[in-house]
């Protein structure tokens, strides 16, 4: 239970109240695998309202503690993290998903800011692939 612990603390810290409701959306959140969808979410929780456990996933990725990762077929689904600006490698395959940080974007991210005059607020990135594991089976079976 320990990432509930630092989930409530961070969010005490930044002046959210615990409510009931929330507590049991961030319990749900922790209980499930590597990476979920809102339905799983939704599905766990049928007499919370939709809108309330949304709003809560909201300002959970507002708060750096929800992460969410658009899948190679158009799905979004949502990760536990704590991680700040971050991006995912994900496997084709097996659906695993590892996150990086070294986005080396800026310079693309001035230049479109030079050439256009927006003001950037900011950006999406994700890489699809296969992973080492699925890249191994294939080998065997060929
Ligand atoms: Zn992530
Ligand atoms: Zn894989
Ligand atoms: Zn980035």
């Amino acid at each position: 239970m320990a990432d509930l612990d630092v989930i409530i603390q961070r969010l005490g810290m930044r002046g959210h109240r615990i409510t009931g409701t929330r507590r049991r959306v961030l319990e749900v959140l922790v209980s499930m695998p590597a990476h979920f969808t809102a339905d799983d979410v939704l599905h766990e929780l049928p007499d919370v309202g939709r809108a309330t456990v949304f709003r809560t996933m909201k300002l959970l990725q507002d708060l750096n503690v929800v992460c969410r990762v658009l899948m190679e077929d158009g799905s979004l689904h949502y990760r536990i993290s704590a991680r700040g600006h971050h991006h995912h490698l994900v496997c084709r395959e097996c659906g695993r998903i590892e996150d990086f940080s070294n986005c080396d974007v800026s310079s693309l991210m001035d230049q479109l800011k030079r050439s256009t005059e927006y003001e950037i607020e900011g950006h999406w990135l994700e890489v699809y692939g296969r992973c080492s594991s699925c890249r191994i089976l294939e080998g065997v079976s060929v």
